[in-house]
């Protein structure tokens, strides 16, 4: 039976041995090698050997972990999402990190790659021994990807690609970069590329001063020419659905990862409320203060089991993508409530790095634009209610 503060509902009742394994392991792994210097590197905006970092990941099978073969650990997805949330309560540069490795980059190899694609890239991949990348935002293109400006034409039996990418997770320090382009193929549209980042003509310049997600890589991808051979080509997956179906996965590990940003910023907004003392007495002991720590609980016990059925229905084969759009809209909105009152709990305190929660709401604030923003979502559920679409 769960007694803790934050579990009154008695949610870890309802996980396997397995599942409480792999989130103690990670849990772990985040209080060695991330949560002694996270702050450290969002004050600096860089964090420091990323690479290091990615291999460590790998080795406890993070990266692409719930995916199968080629290296890939082959986990559950309510493991996967469990991993999320123990990350995200680090930090949620980390996540990013291994939501883009193992759900956008690795998973289009996996889901859309060639045979020689697969065998080429994902057991390093898995390993962190390669950094990926997932290209589809451009600076004029975000919510519309339909719109996308980035082209991909043919000379010979070569591809060229020119345009350029926009907000890329990693791109900077990438050794492959999937890249969505529009060609004017007849058998239509938008095709996906693995493109290694060493091919002449492509670069991956950092995007500096982002006051959020600073503990993690983003840049822009530009493409100038650059020529593949026609196996670099996604065989088999044409339009939108290719990064679609990328993009319903990593949001999937969204809806878990926010709730621990929440988790991190309620716990540190409950312990400073016992030790913090006004007008002679802890402020955890005035009415107002219980109310906005019970409210916080509310919401983060009502987003872990919606993440929690989420994953078992993707467990079970039956997860929608409309039920993905109503856990990551719900989950990260009420995760930045959540971090923005624990703030409030802190006073001036709360705005310090020296306490995760400034650095959780600022991260958040990334989290609710990308993967879909809200409006995105709200209106996939929207449609879902009503039939109509009412994205343009
Ligand atoms: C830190 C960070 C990392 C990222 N990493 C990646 C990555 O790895 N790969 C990648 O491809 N992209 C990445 N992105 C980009 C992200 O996916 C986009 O920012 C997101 O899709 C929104 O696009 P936009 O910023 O161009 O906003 P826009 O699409 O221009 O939207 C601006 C505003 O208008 C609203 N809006 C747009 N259309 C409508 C409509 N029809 N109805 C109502 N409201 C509307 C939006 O909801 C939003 O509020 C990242 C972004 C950030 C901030």
């Amino acid at each position: 039976m769960s007694t803790s503060p934050l579990d009154l509902a008695g949610i870890d009742d309802l996980l396997s041995d397995d599942e409480k394994a792999v989130r103690a392991s990670v849990r772990q792994l985040c209080a060695d090698r991330v949560d002694p210097y996270v702050a450290d590197w969002f004050e600096r905006g860089q964090v420091d050997d990323i690479r290091g970092l990615a291999k460590d990941l790998g080795s406890l099978g993070l990266l692409g972990m719930h995916l199968t073969g080629y290296g890939c650990a082959g986990m559950s997805a309510t493991e996967y999402g469990l991993a999320c949330l123990e990350l995200e309560a680090s930090d949620s540069g980390v996540r990013s990190l291994v939501s883009v490795q193992g759900s956008l980059a690795m998973f289009a190899i996996w889901r859309w790659g060639s045979e020689e694609h697969k065998t080429e890239w994902l057991p390093r991949m898995a390993a962190g021994e390669a950094i990926g990348c997932f290209g589809l935002t451009e600076p004029d293109i975000g919510s519309d990807p339909g719109s996308m400006r980035t082209r991909a034409r043919r000379d010979g039996s070569d591809w060229i690609l020119d345009g350029r990418k926009m907000w890329i997770t990693n791109s900077s320090v990438a050794d492959v970069a999937v890249v969505w382009a529009q060609t004017d193929e007849p058998s239509g549209g938008v095709r996906g590329f693995v493109v290694p980042t060493s091919t002449p003509g492509f670069s991956a310049p950092e995007i500096k001063h982002k006051q959020s997600l600073r503990a993690s890589v983003t840049g822009e991808i530009v493409l100038d020419g650059v020529r593949l051979p026609d196996a670099a080509a996604f065989p088999d997956v044409r339009g939108l659905k290719g990064p679609l179906s990328c993009l319903n996965e990593a949001r999937y590990g969204i809806v878990w990862g926010a709730l621990g940003a929440a988790r991190s910023s309620l716990q540190a907004a409950l312990d400073y409320a016992n030790q913090r003392i006004q007008f002679g007495k802890p402020i955890s002991a005035f009415q107002l203060t219980q109310q906005k720590l019970v409210d916080m609980n509310l919401e983060y016990t009502k987003g872990l089991l919606l993440a929690l059925h989420l994953g078992r229905r993707k467990d079970a084969g039956t997860l929608r993508p409309e039920q993905v759009s109503l856990g990551k809209l719900n989950n990260v909105r009420e995760a930045l409530e959540i971090c923005r009152t624990a703030r409030t709990v802190m006073g001036a305190n709360g705005i310090s790095l020296e306490y995760p929660v400034i650095r959780h709401a600022n991260n958040l604030e990334s989290v609710l634009t990308y993967e879909g923003t809200v409006e995105m979502h709200t209106l996939v559920l929207g449609q879902a209610m009503t039939g109509h679409a009412a994205f343009r």
